[in-house]
């Protein structure tokens, strides 16, 4: 089974997805991170639908939204559900494949209807 992460740097604690060289707290330097689990309840903050998909993906159209983790991480990904998205809603983070590619599958967030 594919998870996602999030990376808490080791210095300050702060959570990074994805994952970064650099601690992206402007007080912090830090270099190393401890992955943890990144997953569960989110709200969806904004979407948007894209018609003209790159080669790769089998259809016309994906609602594509930013969430916010119950930990403050926000991270993007598809939206699982055809109905209009709204604002605010409440979200279940799984993670599928998100593009089918020549020998190779990607994998990433998609969010669900709870
Ligand atoms: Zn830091």
């Amino acid at each position: 089974m594919q998870e996602m992460y999030a990376y808490r740097c080791d210095k300050c604690g702060k959570l990074h997805h994805p994952r970064y060289a650099v601690c992206q707290n402007p007080e912090c330097d830090g270099r190393s991170f401890t992955q943890e689990p990144l997953e569960g309840h989110c709200k969806l903050l904004t979407w948007t639908r894209v018609f003209n998909l790159p080669e790769g993906y089998m259809k016309a159209w994906l609602n594509f939204g930013i969430v916010q983790f119950d930990n403050g991480v926000t991270a993007t990904g598809q939206l699982g559900f055809d109905e209009r998205p709204e604002i605010g809603m409440d979200l279940i983070s799984t993670v599928g494949v998100v593009k089918e590619g020549v020998g190779k599958d990607y994998y990433g967030f998609i969010f669900q209807k709870p």
